[in-house]
């Protein structure tokens, strides 16, 4: 069944990549290109899963990540930052943030689409609780 997968990044070049990727696999990717313009997906939008990227100009990631989970209507979808951020620290800076996982860059194209399933399933199961 197809998935509604909001993706917020940066880079065109990510952005592109992703985007391909979630088609070809059938589901439905919705970009947007900053932070701002993500968290008004969102809220539109309701989608099924969000990939965000932390290091955007403007509103980066760890704001976007604390205003969809302040907002009730939102804070159940799942929210995974896609990040080159590794150091120590780092990962639980995420989750303190609010976001529920990650996914590191760079993308690994093998990877990327089981990591997405993954993190639909999950959503899935969260539900159905
Ligand atoms: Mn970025």
């Amino acid at each position: 069944m197809p998935s509604r997968i909001l993706i917020v990044e940066d880079n065109p070049i990510n952005l592109e990549l992703m985007e391909f990727m979630i088609k070809a696999a059938g589901h439905d990717p919705l970009l947007a290109p900053d932070g701002a313009t993500g968290l008004d997906m969102a809220r539109r939008e309701r989608p099924d899963l969000i990939l965000l990227d932390i290091l955007m100009p403007g509103m980066d990631g760890y704001e976007v990540a604390r205003q969809l989970k302040s907002d009730a209507s939102l804070a159940a979808i799942p929210l995974v930052a896609v990040t080159a951020l590794a150091r120590a620290g780092d990962y639980e800076k995420t989750l303190a943030a609010g976001f529920d996982g990650h996914i590191s860059k760079p993308i690994n194209i093998k990877l990327f689409m089981q990591q997405v399933e993954n993190f639909l399933a999950g959503a899935g199961e969260a539900r159905r609780e």
